[in-house]
């Protein structure tokens, strides 16, 4: 029996969902962190359990002919990029898998066609948002990422999969805490002010929104602070602080308020503007969800005389872009800031035909199906833990001719499907589409059509 530092050869089989490598070795699974299938490795055992362990690369035989040199380590470490040692075309081969083996292993559905994965031309420096945490190491102020599963920070300059604006702006906020002299939080004596920063970016518009998020409302020679960064980055058109004074791993605290500009920033996506609060939902990779979204919009076959249901509608993006081309459109979302921001956006595109309420998916279903609202298509675009059975039920009950299923989450997608199927609905197909490229998530678009 294996026992923790030993060392052991073994060749790896598969990628986990999760993007580490999978030994196999005296009948137990081993997950290797930058190990690719068909790599021959010594591994030293970090920990094994019952079940599984896990292991670490002590040096490599051989190598993958779809592994990628001279990437950062820090970026595999710290999760920011997973599996950015992997060739893009085997990520986007990797991703259509993940959904197909989801399909087939949780819906007992093997044969609905899973398309190629839709991948990036140029898959870098794509993501509009970041979340840094701000710690000190060695008495000095640092930014950058966490090492996977714990709080240790390890110091960025360069995220590789931001848009490169804001990893300027994290670098010279990092730099100005520092002559300024702020204080980063402390988790282990709970002292310091500054915790993270959050920043927007509208992709096509190029605003910027800051969120400086703190343990305490005061913030030393704020007005200095927010002068030097609005003059270096005259395209930061909001500076909120929002005030974190719990312990535990939320970056956010219910407290908002705008110390600069306006309270949104503004972004286009299929020709419309929306504006986009600090704490709604906002697809992180601009491009790609425009190409997810009109997937989505293409497979459900809209006509004029459709009523729409966008269910998780967010800031109002899909429902939005499929309003003028239907009869009406209803939509649902648990964040209120965001509602406000879907009936705003609707108002400043001149959309008249659209409803969206504050409420959860599953409340709202029920509530349209007792007021006898008929809804043809119904989108939903759920978080990772995917629907709830009484949505789930309450939509079926519509008999709507079609479920459109935006996931971010193929293995609940596929518990989803396998009860919409047991109520009528058949998986016609599925489309992924690559909105996270160099890390392990996966998005598609399935289509359930009614029997
Ligand atoms: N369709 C939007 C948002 C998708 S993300 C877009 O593409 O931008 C999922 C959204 O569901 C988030 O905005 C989240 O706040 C919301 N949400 C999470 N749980 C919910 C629930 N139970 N009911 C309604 N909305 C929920």
């Amino acid at each position: 029996m294996l026992k923790k530092n030993d060392l052991v050869d073994v060749e790896i089989v598969d990628l986990s969902h999760q993007g580490e490598g999978i030994a196999k070795h005296d009948g137990l699974v081993f997950f290797v962190e930058n190990a690719l299938p068909g790599e021959k490795i010594t591994m030293r055992v970090l920990k094994v359990t019952k079940k599984m362990g896990f292991g670490k690369i002590e040096s490599y035989h051989t190598y993958s002919p779809h592994r990628k040199k001279n990437i950062q380590v820090d970026y595999l470490r710290t999760g920011i990029a997973d599996l950015a040692h992997l060739s893009y075309e085997e990520q986007l081969k990797f991703k259509q898998k993940q959904v197909a083996d989801n399909l087939y292993k949780i819906a007992k559905l093997p044969d609905v066609p899973v398309f190629e994965t839709l991948g990036m031309n140029n898959p870098k420096h794509y993501r509009n948002k970041a979340q840094i945490p701000v710690r000190r190491i060695a008495g000095q102020i640092e930014t950058g990422f966490f090492r996977k599963q714990s709080h240790d920070l390890v110091p960025i300059s360069d995220y590789f999969i931001q848009e490169p604006e804001i990893d300027k702006l994290i670098n010279y906020l990092r730099d100005l805490f520092r002559r300024f002299e702020l204080t980063p939080y402390d988790e282990t004596s709970q002292t310091g002010l500054i915790r993270h920063i959050l920043i927007r970016r509208g992709h096509y518009t190029g605003e910027m929104m800051l969120v400086l998020v703190t343990t305490r409302p005061k913030i030393f020679r704020i007005e200095q602070v927010i002068d030097a960064i609005v003059s270096e980055f005259p395209q930061v058109k909001s500076i909120i602080q929002n005030i974190n004074d719990q312990k535990g791993n939320a970056i956010l605290g219910k407290t908002y308020k705008t110390l600069y500009g306006k309270d949104t920033i503004t972004d286009t996506m299929l020709g419309h503007e929306f504006s986009i609060s600090a704490p709604a939902f906002y697809q992180v990779n601009t491009e790609m969800a425009e190409k997810l979204y009109q997937i989505a919009i293409d497979f459900s076959d809209l006509s004029a005389a459709d009523v729409v249901i966008d269910a998780f509608s967010g800031i109002g993006t899909i429902g939005l872009s499929v309003a003028n081309h239907v009869k009406h459109v209803y939509g649902v979302e648990v964040i209120k800031e965001a509602v406000r921001d879907a009936q705003h956006n609707a108002k400043q595109n001149g959309i008249t035909n659209t409803t969206y309420v504050c409420d959860s998916a599953e409340n709202a279903m029920a509530k349209w199906v007792a007021e006898g609202i008929k809804p043809d298509v119904i989108m939903v675009d759920p978080p990772r833990k995917g629907l709830a059975e009484s949505f789930i039920e309450a939509s079926a009950k519509t008999k709507a001719r079609q479920i459109t299923y935006i996931s971010c989450n193929p293995s609940t997608m596929a518990r989803d499907v396998k009860r919409y199927e047991e109520l009528g609905y058949r998986l016609e197909k599925v489309q992924p589409v690559d909105l996270f490229p160099q890390t392990h998530h996966v998005e598609c678009v399935g289509v359930l059509v009614r029997e």
